[in-house]
């Protein structure tokens, strides 16, 4: 069926849910558009978790949508909230049930009045005059069309974007590299004192938690990286096939519940069906490796039970916007301040090596510091009335390393759809938009500028 809309949103992972969300609140008639069956986007269609962060040092910079969203699912037992994090890579952390994300999620589309089209891909983009006018849909139905008057592209991978014929950019300046794929596995059922009574016994070879055992002794959600030493004998022995330098996991809220981050495709690109059918290949492959790795290298996993992996391969980079403004790594790390701030954000640049072993990391010199996102990152000179949102936005390679991540994402939807509303509302052009207006319904909206 062809339909009519005023925004119309591809993508319904966090940053095109918190976007529809806030598109709808300020008014707007809202479609929103995603391709598998449920809402939450790599949080519950790859495994990932937990969201970090939402704060910097002790003071929490990212709220508005996504701490709604949090606060919600403490309300029904399916977040712990924002606890410490044990790695001590950022201040704090927020576990979260995936599951109860979905009906959250779900719950609040309907509340707001958003019309949510599951199993539906966005598949072309028509544009006339510098203007998307309509796309074309795939769905059980066959193919259809949607018009609206605004766009908002939170499909990750800037698909709607690249359709439209939006200037883009891919992977590291120079050659080009993006980020490894990663595919998660969630396990339930390990024996997590055993795992902790090892790292206190042998905490020497746990650098980053000694002098903080009694994290390893608290009672909330755990995690740890480590153990390197093994993973190397591993890859050397021929066991593992993936160049990872530690293993990464995540205990959820779930007692005996881990999320293991930790497998690595290198050299392939998720805007290509075949590379992105061959990662996934690849990855259950890695996963598989792994679990024999963890079940007799790993305290703790003898008798876990691996419950998922996926289902989706998790891309971390792909196609970015070239926005009116590109967020720069010195711009991170600097924490610049911009007169058209959108929101704040303290993850720091995240790089896991596109090439192989290593991953690299460059932190904000203070603890208690942050930086800006200008609003200009959302949207490009070439199509009018096109805004994109979530791990997609206009940044450089390394400056998106540190903005990809959920709160963050939260974060840059809730402003790409309060910005879409305002359009609307005002019959403006996004690049004629009052961005003192803008802010100022951010933070009635509970946004922290
Ligand atoms: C392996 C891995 C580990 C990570 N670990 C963490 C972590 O520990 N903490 C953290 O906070 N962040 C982590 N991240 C980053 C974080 O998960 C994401 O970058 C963030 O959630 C991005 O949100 P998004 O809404 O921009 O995009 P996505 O979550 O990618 O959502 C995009 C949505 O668009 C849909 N879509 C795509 N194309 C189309 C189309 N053509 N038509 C319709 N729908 C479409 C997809 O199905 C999906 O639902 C990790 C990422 C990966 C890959």
């Amino acid at each position: 069926m062809n339909q009519t809309t005023e925004v119309c949103i591809a993508g319904g992972g966090v940053s095109g849910c918190a976007a529809a969300i806030a598109s709808a609140r300020n008014g707007a008639k809202t479609i929103l558009i995603e391709e598998s069956g449920y809402l939450g986007g790599s949080l519950t269609l790859c495994g990932v978790g937990p969201m970090m962060t939402f704060f910097s040092g002790d003071n929490q910079v990212i709220k508005g949508i996504g701490e709604e969203i949090v606060s919600r699912l403490k309300a029904i037992n399916g977040s712990s909230g924002h606890v410490e994090d044990t790695t001590k890579y950022v201040s704090f952390l927020t576990p979260f049930s995936s599951e109860k994300l979905k009906l959250v999620l779900d719950e609040m589309m309907e509340e707001t009045g958003v019309t949510v089209l599951f199993h539906t891909s966005v598949a072309e983009a028509k544009s006339e005059d510098s203007n998307i006018t309509m796309v074309t849909v795939c769905n059980c139905e066959g193919l259809s069309t949607i018009q609206a008057d605004i766009f908002i592209d939170a499909t990750g991978d800037g698909d709607l974007a690249a359709m439209s014929g939006a200037p883009m950019t891919k992977g590291r300046e120079g050659d080009h590299k993006m980020q490894p794929m990663t595919m998660n596995v969630k396990y339930c059922n390990v024996d997590i004192s055993e795992l902790k009574m090892y790292l206190v016994e042998h905490i020497e070879e746990f650098p980053r938690l000694k002098g903080k055992e009694e994290l390893i002794h608290s009672k909330k959600p755990f995690c740890m990286a480590g153990f390197a030493k093994e993973m190397k004998a591993a890859i050397d022995r021929g066991e593992l096939s993936f160049p990872r330098e530690e293993l990464l996991l995540f205990e959820t809220d779930v007692p005996g519940e881990v999320i293991v981050n930790t497998t690595r495709i290198i050299g392939l690109d998720p805007t290509k069906a075949n590379d992105l059918s061959m990662a996934e290949k690849l990855g259950r492959k890695q996963c598989y490796e792994l679990d024999l790795f963890l079940r007799c290298e790993i305290p703790g996993f003898a008798k876990a039970v691996l419950e998922f992996t996926g289902p989706k391969i998790g891309a971390r980079s792909s196609r970015q916007l070239a926005g009116v403004y590109t967020l720069t790594a010195e711009d991170i790390i600097s924490c610049k301040s911009f007169p058209s701030k959108i929101c704040k954000s303290a993850y720091p640049i995240d790089i896991h090596n596109p090439n192989g072993v290593g991953t690299e990391s460059a932190f904000l010199s203070d603890t208690d510091t942050f930086y800006e996102l200008p609003f200009e990152i959302l949207y490009c000179k070439e199509i009018n009335n096109l805004l994109v949102t979530g791990r997609c936005v206009s940044a450089s390679f390394e400056a998106q390393a540190a903005i990809r991540v959920t709160p963050s994402a939260f974060a840059l939807g809730q402003a790409a759809g309060t910005a879409a509303a305002l359009c609307i509302r005002k019959s403006s052009k996004i690049s004629e938009l009052n961005v003192k207006e803008l802010q100022e319904v951010l933070i009635q909206q509970d946004v922290v500028l």
